[in-house]
């Protein structure tokens, strides 16, 4: 089928998906929940062949997914993500659904940023068919995981288009600049990200593109955290940056340590050094990780602490590399694989005027001793400025799915700084708002038909 003839599909789809309601809507997430969980055993075997990530892993991913879903069926029920406000007798406002969304995944997260992710189920609790593009990645795991959204689709009465999948770069952009797709929702690198960012807003009619980009995610040592915690901490951050050989949105690729933090940098080197060489995704992971390290490496005043272990079969070791003492990390970008590189400062003032001065991220962290708070105001509130979370005294890797979460950030951390791609909030994406006024209650759209108490009343 053509991506013109699956976006029609899901076009069509679109009323019956409204018509289902919040309660059905919930129903249908709880369903793609319990056939994410029926069919674990082949999703995480498919998964395990086409992406090398550890089984524990991606069981634990396969479980952050259903219980995605599960989160909107329930922000569907309290009913508040509707925005209703209402001025007297003759203004109501709703938000309502934007239409067709089309969906790209990021290739680490097969399940959670893939295809039946957060971007599908919240598109869907919001009334949108969605038509995902499969990653090349892991074309297996999507082809299964998306016969459980059709069959959970089927089951909950909506015409099978609802969800529909194509595949292929082309089609990728067909699907982009098909003028029945309404939003994007996208996880993946700067660079594509970018490029289909440009195809949304230069169409004859632009629409809103989520883009969930790449990150630096620096992470802010004290001079007493280093002084007091050296090991703690060398372990602590080691473990992050590794962890799915370091391919993670949110993994640390750069460590700011105060001047001085030798015994710090000594069990960073150490702990980096042992770290086991692993496999990354694939081929083009491998690729754009080797060349983002040596970027790094070929920074003005730069020096390898720890080389990066490598086979030509993708396989990788940690690598560490110590940024110049003047590098101002301007074009710094993330090396999406087991690497960070460590800046040195002065003084807490001169690292919140770096952080300040870094562009969009997804996090930035802090790690400090409690007598040293009162000196940590203008380094937090630099992090607010630039990231869409603010971490202290934690690894930014692992993010909650919850009603708070923010996974955004300024450009180029997402192309959208209002936004979120993981918690609660997502869902605001795929809405808009509609204000009807004067209209008679039975013409009214059921969410806003019945008076509820729960209606702000505005003064005007
Ligand atoms: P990617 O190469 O950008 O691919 C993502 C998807 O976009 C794929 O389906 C890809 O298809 C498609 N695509 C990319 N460029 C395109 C173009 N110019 N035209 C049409 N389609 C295009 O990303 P990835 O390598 O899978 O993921 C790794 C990156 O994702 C890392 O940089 C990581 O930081 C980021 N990431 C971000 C988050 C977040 O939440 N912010 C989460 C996970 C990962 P083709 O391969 O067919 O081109």
């Amino acid at each position: 089928m053509s991506v013109r003839e699956t976006v029609g599909e899901a076009a069509a789809a679109a009323d019956a998906l409204r018509a289902l309601g919040t309660s059905g809507r919930a129903a249908l997430l709880r369903g793609i929940a319990q056939g994410l969980d029926d069919a674990r055993a082949s999703l995480i075997s498919a998964a395990v062949d086409e992406t090398h990530l550890p089984v524990a892993r991606l069981d634990g991913e396969v479980t952050r997914t259903a219980n995605q879903a599960r989160l909107f069926a329930e922000i569907l029920e309290d009913g508040d993500y509707l925005g209703r406000i209402q001025d007297g007798e003759a203004l109501r406002r709703v938000l309502v659904p934007l239409g067709v969304v089309a969906v790209f995944g990021a290739s680490n997260f097969p399940f959670a940023f893939g295809v039946p992710g957060g971007d599908t189920v919240s598109a869907l609790a919001a009334g949108c068919p969605v038509v995902v593009k499969a990653h090349p990645g892991h074309p297996r795991t999507s082809a299964l995981a998306f016969e459980v959204l059709r069959q959970a689709v089927v089951a909950a009465g909506l015409p099978a288009g609802a969800i529909g999948m194509v595949s292929g770069f082309d089609d990728g952009a067909r699907l982009v600049t098909d003028p029945g797709v309404a939003a994007v929702g996208f996880t993946g690198s700067t660079a594509g990200g970018r490029a289909l960012y440009d195809l949304a807003v230069s169409r004859p009619a632009p629409i809103p593109f989520f883009g969930e980009l790449g990150s630096v995610n620096p992470v802010v040592i004290s001079p007493e955290a280093a002084r007091r915690r050296p090991e703690e901490l060398a372990r602590t951050l080691t473990e992050s940056i590794v962890a799915s050989t370091g391919q993670l949105c949110t993994k640390p690729n750069l460590l700011l340590v105060p001047d001085g933090a030798g015994e710090l940098v000594a069990h960073l080197r150490e702990r980096f050094a042992a770290s086991d060489p692993t496999e990354l995704l694939n081929e083009g992971i491998a690729d754009r990780f080797d060349s983002a390290l040596s970027a790094w490496q070929h920074r003005v005043g730069a020096r390898s602490l720890v080389e990066s272990g490598r086979t030509p079969d993708g396989v990788r070791s940690a690598a560490l590399v110590q940024l110049g003492a003047e590098d101002d990390v301007a074009g710094f970008e993330e090396a999406f694989g087991p690497a960070t590189a460590l800046l040195t400062y002065g003084d807490l003032k001169q690292a919140a005027g770096r952080i300040a001065r870094m562009p969009g991220q997804l996090t930035v962290s802090v790690f400090a001793e409690e007598d040293e708070l009162p000196g940590l105001g203008s380094l937090l509130a630099a992090a607010e400025r630039v990231a869409g979370r603010v971490v202290f005294d934690q690894v930014p890797t692992g993010v909650a799915v919850t009603r708070s979460m923010t996974h955004g950030g300024p450009y180029p951390a997402t192309t959208a700084a209002s936004s979120t791609s993981v918690g609660g909030t997502a869902i605001a994406r795929w809405l808009r708002p509609v204000t009807y006024q004067n209209v008679p209650l039975s013409l009214l759209p059921p969410e806003l038909r019945t008076p509820e108490p729960a209606l702000g009343v505005g003064a005007h």
